[in-house]
């Protein structure tokens, strides 16, 4: 078994791949594949029915809310968010919190006034910028909850006067948040709930409707919640396996099981970060992810044996991402906590033999 720490497409529960498997071969024993039935098929429209009341029973969503698998990745959300959501004589308001976050500051200034209201650029982005006041007539705030290549992560999000509108694609369903906070919340699914191909959109209905622009069908969140996610044909083998991620996660007691889980597997790590005289963490302790731990080994020589070793011990993925450098190591919810012992065991074994 290898001990998967990518950084996404990530690790998916190994039961959540047997079952996907069996549907590709037979759905359900209705022999045929989930592949090659139609999607609006009484089999597919229950896949999709639960997976979006899963979506909405583990993360509480509450009325008034609706829940989208779309297309396109969370990049597509980068211009769908200011399409719709930002009027061409309007402003909207972004942190800039790393290069994820910048990708969407360069779509929104397609449809309108960007305000960048605080950046962690000057700092290698090791921090998550918090300094900032919210324009009272920003059509939206824009930020990152998981800054997915740096390390970084908001523990806590800001009170927001204008609709709050976040990119959680790095640790969506990792841990509780409180929809109602958010007027939009999206998230490519192929880290904490299934494969690339879908991403998930959480949108509050009475933020929608207000810019007079005329949006394409496919890149408009009416037209979208209008066909259930199936304006056209959707990514149905994504959505298919994202419902198994969403049930195992539930079977598992939800996401507050999960995030003690991930708590438990962050500080850990962390702990033997902060111990081992041979490694040290990139970012600011109190802005440190929970899902990718970005760290260094203090001698830069020691980098390439260290992977060495960990190639060794089936450890792969915790190269970091080619404009960080170091390693990061992922440990979304898939990732079992005896593979972040197996990591840390690497550790001190490396720092045994090199003392
Ligand atoms: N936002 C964040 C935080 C990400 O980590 C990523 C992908 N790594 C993206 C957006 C882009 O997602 P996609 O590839 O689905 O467009």
């Amino acid at each position: 078994m290898k001990h998967n720490f990518g950084a996404g497409p990530g690790i998916l529960p190994n039961e959540v791949l047997k079952q996907a498997a069996e549907g590709v071969l037979n759905l359900n024993g209705i022999g045929l594949s989930v592949l090659e039935i139609s999607h609006r098929s009484v089999e597919f429209e229950a896949v999709l029915d639960e997976a979006v009341r899963l979506v909405k029973e583990l993360f509480n969503v509450p009325e008034g809310y609706s829940v989208l698998f779309l297309q396109g990745g969370a990049s597509t959300q980068f211009a769908m968010v200011p399409y719709n959501l930002l009027p061409s004589d309007g402003k909207a308001a972004y942190v800039e919190s790393g290069v994820w976050a910048n990708k969407a500051i360069k779509e929104a200034k397609f449809f309108g006034d960007v305000q960048v209201l605080a950046t962690g650029k000057e700092n290698n982005f090791k921090s998550i910028p918090k300094d900032f006041e919210i324009p009272a007539d920003a059509a939206y705030l824009h930020i990152t909850s998981n800054n997915t290549i740096y390390g970084t992560q908001l523990h806590q999000f800001p009170q927001s006067p204008v609709p709050l509108i976040c990119d959680m694609s790095s640790d969506i369903f990792s841990r509780k948040v409180n929809v109602a906070d958010f007027g939009l919340i999206y998230a490519g699914a192929q880290k904490n709930m299934g494969p690339a191909g879908t991403t998930l959109v959480i949108v509050k209905d009475e933020i929608l409707g207000k810019v007079d622009r005329k949006i394409p069908a496919m890149l408009n969140y009416q037209t979208q919640i209008e066909g259930g996610s199936m304006y056209n044909t959707p990514p149905v083998f994504a959505i298919y396996v994202s419902m198994l991620t969403l049930r195992w996660l539930k079977a598992k007691g939800g996401v507050e099981a999960i995030e003690k889980e991930n708590d438990a597997k962050a500080a850990a790590l962390y702990a033997e970060i902060d111990r081992n005289p041979l490694f040290k963490g990139v970012c600011v302790p109190e802005d440190r992810s929970k899902m990718n731990v970005c760290f260094l080994t203090e001698n830069p020589e020691h980098e390439k044996p260290f992977l060495k070793l960990c190639e060794e011990k089936d450890i792969v993925g915790v190269k970091g991402h080619r404009s960080a450098g170091g390693f990061r190591a992922s440990i979304y919810n898939a990732l079992p906590i005896t593979s972040v012992h197996v990591l840390i065991d690497a550790m001190q074994e490396f720092a045994e033999k090199n003392r």
